[in-house]
């Protein structure tokens, strides 16, 4: 068999994995072996799984393989953010950042698709339309490949792509992130973030748990609009209802992102009309100051409007943060992944509205 046809394990679900081995003739307690020497002891070869017979490797090897990245670039940032360039199988390329927490902690922000379709105006990599999306293993090994550096305790789906544009690759990334004998990540500790693809929120809390954020970014539909054509098809009203219905478990909330851009969204108005849109919705508020890049026309807002909007929310009980951002030096900063610019140039795709 040539490579291409091999199966790769790490694009399989637990469930698929299961089914494969149980096709092979083997006890359903091999699926948690082999889970835990490729995702807990990072095992590529079937060769280092001393553990199994030599027959059951051979014939593994016969039928499948295990993918694995490396990073072709890592920027490491005065702050110590981290930014690993990725090169896949065809040629592609993705981001992935680590960004060190308080102590010796680490979140790492993942990509799930090659660009992304959604076209936001303020973001750049969706200024480069959608090339592709990634298979489950391309997700799974961005983290893989930065457990390298360190452990990582929170992962975020806010690098390059909708992940609800991808969600049945990223479904079964996320169920190999929960594996007990694999990474052993609670659903508290994954945060998805969407732009706000309405069926596929409500399709995402019927198949898994994770975190959710949405990344809100403004107050009227005539701003969000613009600034996000996604609103034209699925306005805040949809969206706001979507995510009271989100299944959330006693003290979870919504996350949602709000991206501070000067005269745009960043008013006394809009401070209030956010309030208004958080009624009765469990969610808290992140502020994130609008990251200028070239090309683009929207600017940061003043420290002076950013503290009014945050000192709003904060007087009338909602939760808001304020997210500093990292890594702006190496653009590695929310909305700055952008890939291998002129690969992507290259492959511009026609606006997708599905
Ligand atoms: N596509 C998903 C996840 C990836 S985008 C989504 O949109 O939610 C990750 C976050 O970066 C989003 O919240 C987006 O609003 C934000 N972002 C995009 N461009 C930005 C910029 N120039 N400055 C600050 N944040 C930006
Ligand atoms: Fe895509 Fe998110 Fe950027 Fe919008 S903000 S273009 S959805 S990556």
């Amino acid at each position: 068999m040539t490579a291409d046809t091999l199966i790769d394990l790490k694009n399989l679900s637990p469930d698929e994995l299961s089914g494969l081995l149980a096709e092979m003739g083997q006890k359903p307690f091999r699926t948690k072996q082999i889970i835990r020497w490729i995702y807990s002891r990072g095992a590529t070869s079937f060769a280092d799984m001393t553990d199994l017979s030599k027959d059951f490797r051979e014939a593994l090897s016969a039928r499948a393989t295990i993918s694995d990245l490396q990073a072709e670039v890592v920027e490491v940032s005065q702050d110590g953010t981290r930014k690993y360039l990725f090169r896949l199988a065809d040629g592609q390329t993705i981001e992935t950042v680590r960004i060190p927490m308080e102590g010796e902690r680490a979140t790492l922000c993942i990509s799930t698709q090659v660009g992304c379709a959604m076209q936001c105006a303020f973001c750049l990599t969706g200024s480069f339309g959608l090339v592709r999306n990634l298979e489950a293993g391309e997700i799974v090994n961005q983290v893989c490949a930065a457990l390298k550096d360190g452990p990582i305790n929170n992962i975020v789906l806010m690098g390059m792509g909708e992940p609800l544009h991808n969600l049945d690759n990223v479904v079964k990334a996320l169920q190999i992130f929960y594996l007990a004998e694999g990474f052993g990540y609670s659903a508290r500790k994954v945060t998805l973030s969407t732009s706000g693809l309405v069926p596929q929120m409500r399709e995402l809390g019927q198949r898994i748990r994770v975190s959710l954020a949405v990344s809100l970014n403004a107050t009227s539909d005539a701003v969000r609009d613009e600034l996000m054509p996604v609103n034209r098809r699925y306005p805040l009203k949809e969206l706001m209802a979507a995510c009271r219905e989100y299944p959330l478990q006693s003290r979870e909330r919504i996350t949602f992102e709000y991206i501070l851009i000067r005269g745009v969204n960043d008013t006394p108005q809009d401070a209030k009309r956010l309030v208004g849109l958080l009624h009765g919705v469990k969610g808290k508020v992140n502020l994130i100051p609008y990251n200028e890049h070239e090309g683009s026309s929207f600017h940061a807002p003043t420290p002076e409007s950013i503290e009014a909007f945050q000192t709003y929310l904060l007087n009338r009980d909602i939760v808001a943060i304020r997210r500093a951002s990292k890594g702006q030096d190496i653009s590695a900063a929310c909305g700055q992944l952008k890939g291998q610019l002129e690969r992507a140039q290259e492959c511009l795709p026609a606006p997708e509205s599905k």
